[in-house]
């Protein structure tokens, strides 16, 4: 799960790191009042979307004055931004971040996320902050300093200075292991899977701030994590996946034209792999899971339907736990009306009775005898 950058800030500041002042905001008005409020001749106006890469897109601006800043949140909020990270269609904002400018004298890059590799928590940081930490990666990895950090013993002292000598605040060292250390708390605390403060800056006053902040959480970590979940932005999410995880259903949209539903995110997988090889694209990635009701069944095929892309639907169940003849119940009820061609293969428990009811039921559906036969006849209805 992911967090927008304000309330990303809220939960640094809560752990005692610094960040600007500032305050967000859902309209223009209320934008000036608060650049009033927060007081100063400068200030930066921020738009609030889950992608990065706002600075170059136009997402993050200056103003120098309050009509300034009426202005540009005017100008954002309501609108679409587009950036690197955000795809073609970008993403809307519906509020902005109103920050009294702070005077940048460094900028670092800042972060923290687990490795999978070493399985532990691993610190990033770089002297060369603001840009792209994936641009410094590929161009210049000299540049990225890591440090791993044992869970056994968590973060020591002489790894704090290590990582303040790499990237030039040696004399800094002491305020900056505090910090460093309340970061690595905080992750640990919310069940982090990224951190990342990108600019980290040393201001011309000689304060560090976080100017910048991302975070990522573990969703299988939420149930524990009460004030974390509640952060969440539906807005920001597909609405066809949020409706899904609310039936019990695993969704993820992808770009091609096979609507698939499948039990099992392993069988998933490799359905969508048996439809690439057919020379086709999948729709997108549908668990319905172990104990499949024909409800079930008939909400996943909902879904489907509701991307346009979707020219023909591939079915392909093995069951274990399930049974077969509950989801061919599922199938046929969905399957009256229904406007695109219809591939079904049942294998496993109460195969027979499955496809019996498939087969008595009178629809134009596809039976296929196995995964290759199933994605083979997929996309060739799709193709049509
Ligand atoms: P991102 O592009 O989405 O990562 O947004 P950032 O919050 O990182 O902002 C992009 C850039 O805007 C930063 O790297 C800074 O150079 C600049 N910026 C952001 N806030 C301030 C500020 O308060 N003062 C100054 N001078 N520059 C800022
Ligand atoms: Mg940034």
């Amino acid at each position: 799960m992911n967090i927008h950058e304000y309330q990303a800030k809220e939960l640094l500041k809560s752990y005692g790191i610094p960040i600007p002042p500032g305050e967000i905001v859902y309209s223009d008005r209320a934008a000036a009042r608060v650049a009033e409020e927060l007081g100063g001749t400068r200030w930066v106006v921020k738009a609030q979307i889950h992608a990065g890469g706002r600075g170059k897109g136009g997402g993050v601006k200056l103003a120098n004055g309050p009509e300034k800043v009426t202005e540009l949140a005017d100008q954002m909020i309501g609108s679409t931004l587009i950036t690197e990270q955000t795809g073609d269609t970008g993403r809307p904002v519906h509020r902005v971040l109103v920050e009294r400018a702070a005077r940048i004298d460094r900028e670092f890059y800042l972060g923290m996320i687990v490795d999978r590799v070493s399985q532990r928590i691993v610190i990033i940081a770089s002297a060369e902050g603001g840009v792209e930490i994936e641009q410094v990666a590929a161009e210049r990895p000299e540049a990225i300093h890591k440090e791993y950090v044992d869970p056994g013993v968590g973060l020591l002292d002489f790894q704090c200075r290590k990582i303040a000598t790499s990237i030039g605040l040696t004399n800094r060292a002491v305020p900056f292991t505090r910090l460093l250390k309340k970061m690595y708390r905080l992750f640990r605390d919310k069940d982090c899977l990224l951190l990342e403060i990108n600019p980290f800056i040393v201001t011309e006053e000689g304060d560090m701030i976080a100017l910048d902040a991302k975070m990522q959480f573990d969703d299988n970590a939420l149930y524990r994590q009460g004030e974390v979940a509640e952060l969440r932005d539906f807005d920001e999410e597909d609405p066809k996946e949020v409706e899904a995880s609310g039936h019990g259903l695993n969704y993820i949209a992808l770009d091609g034209s096979v609507g698939c539903i499948v039990n099992g995110a392993g069988l998933a997988m490799a359905t969508m792999d048996a439809i690439v090889v057919h020379g086709g694209r999948p729709a997108n990635f549908l668990d319905v899971g172990g104990g499949a009701s024909p409800e079930r069944v008939a909400e996943a095929f909902r879904l489907v339907l509701s991307d346009r892309n979707v020219k023909a639907i591939l079915v392909n169940i093995f069951a274990g736990i399930n049974r077969c003849d509950w989801v061919a119940q599922g199938v046929v009820q969905a399957a009256a009306g229904l406007k695109v061609p219809l591939i079904v293969r049942l294998a496993g428990t109460h195969a027979e009775q499955g496809n019996r009811i498939v087969r008595d039921s009178g629809l134009p559906i596809i039976s296929a005898s196995d995964l290759a036969d199933a994605a083979q006849k997929a996309v060739a209805a799709a193709r049509t």
